[in-house]
């Protein structure tokens, strides 16, 4: 008898944190590595946040919380909520995990029997066919190509959607490619949405706020209210706070579902960690004005890295709305031959010889679900970026 579980054979380790954690391997034999792979910010936690953990600890908030979370970060995202959402959410209808994922992971595991169908727009965060699956669904991959910036139409949409439909994931900004729906395509959206009342939709907006050229975010629910009782709005601190190993995430939804997810999540971590919920809490209430630098900071990377990936014969990279990520084509790479004389067949082959040749470590598409692609996660140093785009345009220089 095989000692793991089927289900395993039908997904796949996290591929963006196989990247990172390669990277981090070769650094670590002192090989020259520059890291693009990871998708986090370089900047540290605000002070204030790590204060506000530090006085937790002193005040002695070591013991479990609620599943849900402390009332006073549940109120904390309640004001959120309605702060950059206009949605009203009660405490008792927000859920809070560790990270976004586990909020996402939760809410499959609680709602999915075998069979039913969640639609993923491709090219999709590594995690969601894999959480999909891992909870006995069937993901519904929708391609997305650059022709409709990575985004997914009304009509495709109405065309993806069937009986079993159970969830549809939106996620914008995207990961990887960070286009973002504007409040017409969301509205678009929402017209297919309302005429099929038992799909529901998982929101994911844990880029919300890294949004460049006065694009305006917003949100399903806010968007069109009434499928507000059937949409899940996942968010999270890792990446508006830079707090990705403080594990914090949270989604607002309908009391059923939250109470589901919470069941869920009371048999596994039961919560995160107290210190964490007491910072999370801090860094909703607090200041928010020093997102306007590291905005602007991503912003001049993005620029940059477009304009020198545009330059570069063989590749083609659309500017996006916003998140840190781009997702140039290697379309015009396929087919070559590297220096050792191996064709590059596919954009894992582009990857491999960028990280082999090059030590510039980025994704793959295939991971994305739209191929030929790679990711770039751009929030690194400005400076190791312009090195990285001269190792690729040499290593694509090399190219026969
Ligand atoms: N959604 C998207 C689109 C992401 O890119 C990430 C980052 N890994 C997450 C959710 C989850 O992040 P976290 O678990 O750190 O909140
Ligand atoms: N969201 C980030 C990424 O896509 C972090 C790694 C992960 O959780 O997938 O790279």
């Amino acid at each position: 008898m095989s000692l793991l579980a089927r289900r395993l054979g039908r997904i796949k380790p996290s591929p963006t944190i196989a990247v990172t954690q390669r990277a981090a391997r070769l650094k670590a034999e002192g090989k020259n590595i520059i890291g693009l792979g990871a998708g986090e910010p370089d900047f540290d936690t605000p002070q204030h946040v790590k204060d506000a953990a530090k006085a937790a600890l002193d005040r002695g908030e070591t013991k479990y919380t609620p599943v849900a979370g402390t009332l006073a970060l549940r109120q904390a995202i309640v004001a959120k909520f309605k702060r950059d959402n206009g949605l009203d959410y009660t405490p008792e209808e927000i859920t809070v995990g560790c990270g976004g994922k586990q909020v996402l992971f939760n809410a499959f595991l609680a709602t999915l029997n075998a069979g039913d169908e969640v639609i993923i727009p491709a090219p999709y965060w590594v995690s969601y066919p894999d959480m999909a699956l891992l909870a006995e669904g069937e993901p519904v991959i929708v391609a997305c190509p650059a022709a409709s910036g990575f985004k997914l139409t009304a009509g495709a949409l109405a065309a993806a959607i069937t009986p079993r439909t159970k969830w549809l994931i939106l996620n914008s900004p995207s990961n990887p490619t960070g286009s973002a729906y504007t409040e017409a395509e969301l509205a678009a959206l929402a017209e297919v949405l309302l005429a099929h009342p038992h799909v529901w939709v998982m929101v994911d907006d844990i880029y919300e706020h890294i949004v460049y050229d006065g694009f305006r975010f917003t949100t399903l629910a806010q968007v069109e209210p009434r499928l507000k009782e059937r949409t899940l709005t996942v968010n999270g601190c890792s990446k508006v706070y830079s707090m990705t190993g403080w594990r914090v995430g949270y989604a607002g939804g309908p009391l059923p579902l939250i109470e589901a997810i919470n069941a869920v999540q009371s048999h596994s971590t039961t919560h995160t960690s107290s210190i964490s919920q007491a910072a999370a809490a801090a860094a909703l209430n607090g200041p928010h004005d020093f997102l306007k630098a590291w905005v602007a900071a991503f912003r001049e990377r993005r620029d940059l890295v477009v304009a020198r990936l545009n330059a570069v014969p063989g590749l083609t990279c659309e500017k996006p709305e916003g998140a840190f990520y781009v997702y140039p084509s290697c379309a015009g790479l396929i087919g070559k031959r590297t220096p050792a004389g191996h064709a590059l067949a596919s954009d894992d082959d582009v990857v491999t010889y960028l990280l082999e040749s090059a030590g510039v470590a980025c994704v793959q598409g295939s991971a994305f679900g739209l191929s030929p692609h790679f990711r770039i996660s751009y929030a690194t140093a400005t400076a190791l970026l312009e090195d990285a785009c001269t190792r690729i345009e040499r290593a694509c220089a090399a190219l026969s």
